[in-house]
């Protein structure tokens, strides 16, 4: 590359950056300028669990949106998007709040019910739940291999005309008279009169000297394990609030378990792997509620560095005080996997001014009072 034009340029190969050139490269000549591989970051580290039903309650647009794209795009090449309900378990002090949670959520439309404990003893006998009185099932989740999606995204994106770049550090945005006019990278500059900056936690490093973000590095693990006996026995998703933990079968019986969130301010030097005390609470606090994990196989753990943002939820914008062809895509806080869909349209929307199928406020930069990086750092689990 020496000085290469494109319509956009999409900096980061994130499973956000894949799914935006996915959406674009139909209409537009677009470039995804990429640090090291693609999905090398957060994307291949993730658990995968798509929960926009729990997580976007509160705008069913949202994950309605999110949910129909993973259903239609199931089988797409090698990728797959296994259906599963999602269960948050519901101690004795939250029922009340629980079962008129659920009744205010129906009426909205969202598809979810108060399963009791006994029934989903029955349901899933690996379940044991003396300390819940049921949970909120929601029906509209499930679950994807992210490194795969990612993989699927970029290809289909390349069949659409769009070029990868990998290796390739983006240095400086290049910008005159207010307006973006392409990048600089560490292989030459590049031209485009638009800009995307979807490159997770380093988007808010990236652009500090143009633009504040209230984006801030995170760091979050995951642990597999086999449990003892009866690998095929059906588990369904789920999450224990206030435990800070999830849970999603593994296709091979195994179960997947993820949480603990803790503000990382030396993102660089994290270490990848999971931590022993989250190893030993999760081996303390699963055989509580399932048959089988007392003395589970552990199979393997690792942790990663995702955005987060004041309120958990995303940055999809293009700023007012930015300058003008500059979009960014960040702060995804544990969910950008399920939300790369709706990042996608959003930045469509965003770029085409056309409608969009779900109200965008949500993402608004603007939303924030604040835009330091220094907030409180706030956990999700889930469905939080
Ligand atoms: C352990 C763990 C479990 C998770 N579980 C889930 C889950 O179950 N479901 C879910 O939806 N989400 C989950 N997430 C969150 C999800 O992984 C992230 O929200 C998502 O991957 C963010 O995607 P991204 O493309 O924004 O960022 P990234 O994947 O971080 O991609 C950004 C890319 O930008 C590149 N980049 C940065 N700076 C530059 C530059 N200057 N020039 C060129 N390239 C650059 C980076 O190299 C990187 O590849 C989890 C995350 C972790 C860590």
């Amino acid at each position: 590359m020496t000085d290469d034009s494109y319509d956009v340029i999409v900096i980061g190969g994130g499973i956000i950056g894949c799914a935006i050139a996915r959406d674009l490269a139909s209409d537009y000549d677009v470039a995804v300028l990429e640090r090291g591989q693609i999905a090398g970051e957060a994307s291949a580290l993730a658990a995968g669990e798509i929960t926009m039903a729990p997580s976007y309650s509160d705008i069913p647009a949202i994950s309605d949106h999110a949910i129909e794209f993973f259903r239609r795009y199931d089988g797409t090449g090698q990728f797959t998007f296994t259906e599963c309900p999602s269960l948050e378990l519901i101690s004795p002090v939250r029922e009340g709040e629980s079962r008129r949670r659920v009744e205010r959520l129906a009426a909205k439309g969202v598809n979810v019910s108060f399963v009791e404990s006994e029934r989903i003893e029955t349901t899933y006998p690996r379940f044991d739940l003396p300390d819940f009185v049921g949970a909120i099932k929601y029906d509209d989740t499930g679950f994807v291999d992210p490194y795969t999606f990612a993989m699927t995204l970029k290809e289909d994106a390349e069949s659409r005309g769009a070029t990868f770049e990998t290796g390739t550090m983006v240095t400086g945005l290049r910008t005159s008279g207010g307006r973006v006019q392409g990048v600089e990278t560490t292989s030459g500059t590049c031209s485009a009169p638009t800009v995307v900056v979807a490159a997770g936690w380093r988007s808010e490093r990236f652009l500090r000297d143009r633009l504040q973000l209230p984006i801030r590095p995170y760091r979050t693990q995951c642990v597999v394990l086999t449990p003892e006996n009866d690998l095929r026995t059906d588990v369904p998703m789920g999450w224990i609030p206030g435990e800070h933990i999830y849970f999603r079968p593994e296709r091979n019986g195994d179960l997947l378990v993820g949480g603990w969130s803790f503000a990382e301010d030396a993102p660089e030097h994290a270490s990848t792997s999971d931590d022993e005390a989250f190893r030993n609470h999760v081996a303390t606090l699963l055989p509580k509620f399932m048959h089988g994990f007392e003395r589970a196989r552990f199979v393997n753990g690792w942790a990663g560095i995702d955005g987060a943002t004041p309120d958990t939820r995303p940055i999809i914008d293009a700023p007012n005080d930015g300058p003008a062809g500059l979009l960014v895509a960040t702060g995804f806080h544990g969910r950008g996997v399920m939300s790369a869909p709706v990042a996608a349209t959003t930045v469509r929307t965003l770029m085409t001014g056309g409608e969009c199928p779900f109200p965008t406020g949500t993402f608004d930069l603007d939303r924030f009072e604040s835009r330091s990086p220094d907030f409180e750092f706030r956990s999700i689990s889930a469905g939080d």
